[in-house]
């Protein structure tokens, strides 16, 4: 499983940094968590084929996570998508419905929103995928996920956007966790990394950007491997 950060950065981009979205390829599928970063352009940057996209999972509905996904209901056809999108809230899926049907004057009929549910919502040969609700949006009363990505007996945590409490941020080991860093002191987050016994971490989301010079002094002290990745940057979990 590899896994390249797309966009990195927080609710507004950054020198280098586009705002948060994460590649993850398996089997020659691809898979985008969070669609903050213009997905296309990314996706041809870096020399992948579009047509490849097996799913598009958006962890909840602000604009640094979503917003990029525009252009993939726009070229879905020249490109050679087809694939679900998967959307935290249905006014999300008639939102997006009705803006597939201004860019093209019909219904987008490569593109299929699907709702996420909690646990495991989505499984192909390559992946299965579950969601754990965070309390993100709960000051709305609105759902935000966390992912759970398996293949095979290795797993990745995306934890997206958190409660500035972290009372929701997932209790799961798994091989490598990919978390934020703008509703919460790095501290905190590096107490609750450790508690999940997870062994390696990537920090992306960080505002302000001074905390980067917290978490790389922490590198050192902290029980777990702490990355701090840039814009197309990839890991792969063997
Ligand atoms: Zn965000
Ligand atoms: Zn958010």
């Amino acid at each position: 499983m590899k896994i390249r950060f797309l966009g990195t950065s927080f609710g507004a981009p950054g020198v280098g940094r586009y705002q948060q979205s994460i590649l993850i390829s398996q089997g020659g599928g691809l898979y985008i968590f969070d669609a903050g970063a213009p997905v296309l352009d990314c996706l041809i940057k870096y020399g992948y084929n579009p047509a490849d996209i097996r799913a598009i999972f958006i962890s909840h509905l602000h604009g640094d996570h979503m917003d990029g996904l525009l252009d993939v209901l726009n070229l879905a056809e020249y490109y050679g998508i087809r694939c679900p999108v998967y959307l935290s809230e249905r006014r999300g899926i008639e939102a997006f419905e009705n803006f597939a049907f201004l860019q093209h004057c019909k219904k987008c009929e490569n593109v299929d929103f699907r709702l996420i549910k909690s646990g495991e919502f989505y499984r192909d040969d390559n992946i299965a995928v579950d969601a754990v609700l965070t309390a993100h949006m709960a000051y709305r009363e609105l759902p935000s996920y966390a992912f759970s990505v398996k293949c095979g007996d290795r797993s990745v945590v995306i934890t997206s956007d958190l409660s500035p409490t972290l009372e929701d941020f997932p209790k799961r080991r798994a091989d490598l966790v990919i978390t934020e860093c703008a509703h919460l002191s790095p501290e905190a987050v590096c107490e609750k990394i450790t508690s999940t016994k997870t062994p390696a971490a990537a920090i992306i989301h960080v505002a302000p950007t001074e905390k980067y010079n917290t978490l790389e002094a922490m590198k050192d002290t902290v029980p777990f491997t702490l990355l701090t990745p840039e814009d197309g940057e990839e890991i792969e979990i063997l």
